[in-house]
Order: structure tokens, then C-alpha cells, then sequence
């Protein structure tokens, strides 16, 4: 498998806009967004449950599997071998499936280091390449 892959230069901050994780109350998938008015918004459609929060660096938590302002667990993550495979939303899974589906990866001049260049090295490494598909298949249809 050949496909090229071109780094579109996208950073993970490109994909923030949405960020879905579990709600806190019914345990089902609810989105997070962000307004410059409002802060973050948690929403959930199953049990319509939602909060808001204001941004602060203060409340942010740091922990990779769970978002910035509620610290609730992201709902795209799954465990592989040691470590988390884990994305905000479905674009930004996408978006590293054809990375991962890639057998050759262009690198282009740019000032900062992208999505995929920060990507952890069980997401590069080719062995995992089948592996981490399938997963990504999964995870797509949750
Ligand atoms: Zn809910």
C-alpha cells in the first residue's frame, strides 16, 4: 500500500473546535465546544445534560485521555498494547487514519511541528500500521 500522504501542516489545534467525550451523566457521547462568549460548552443529545465553563488555564487538566476544561474521558480512545490511542472528533481521526494507512509521508518547510509529526511513535511505526486500522475502524463507528 502506497498511498502518499501529504501533511496538510494541520497542528491538534486545528482540531479542538469539537471535542466529544462521555458524558458525566448518562455516560453516552456528548460534544464539547468552544464560544468566545460562553467558554466551553458541554452538551449532551441523549440526556440533554449541558455546562458551561469558562476558560482559564487554571482549570485545565493534563492528562491526554480527557478534555481540557471538564476532565471528562474523551470518547475516542481505545488501549493499544501500553499505550492510548486517543482523537477529539471524528475529522481528527480521520485525519491520522490516513496518516497511518500511508506508506509514504511528505514532510513540507513550515515554522512549527504538526499534528503528525508529534504523533507518539506507536502511531508512526509501520508494524502497528494494521493493527491501529482496525482499531480506527472501530472507533469510526462508535
Ligand atoms: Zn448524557
Amino acid at each position: 500500500m502506497n498511498t502518499r500522504f501529504k501533511d496538510a501542516n494541520l497542528r491538534l489545534s486545528d482540531f479542538t473546535n469539537t471535542i466529544l467525550v462521555v458524558c458525566p451523566k448518562c455516560r453516552k457521547k456528548a460534544t464539547i465546544r468552544q464560544s468566545e462568549k460562553e467558554g466551553a460548552i458541554l452538551s449532551c443529545f441523549e440526556c440533554h445534560y449541558t455546562s458551561n465553563k469558562c476558560i482559564s488555564d487554571e482549570d485545565r487538566t493534563d492528562s491526554i485521555t480527557t478534555d481540557y476544561w471538564f476532565g471528562q474521558e474523551l470518547w475516542l480512545q481505545a488501549a493499544f498494547k501500553n499505550e492510548v490511542f486517543w482523537a477529539n472528533n471524528y475529522e481528527h481521526l480521520d485525519y491520522m487514519k490516513q496518516y497511518i494507512s500511508s506508506g509514504l509521508r511528505e514532510r513540507h518547510k513550515r515554522a512549527f511541528f504538526t499534528l503528525v509529526e508529534k504523533l507518539p511513535g506507536f502511531i508512526k511505526s509501520a508494524k502497528n500500521r494494521e493493527r491501529l486500522l482496525k482499531l480506527i475502524g472501530k472507533l469510526e463507528t462508535k
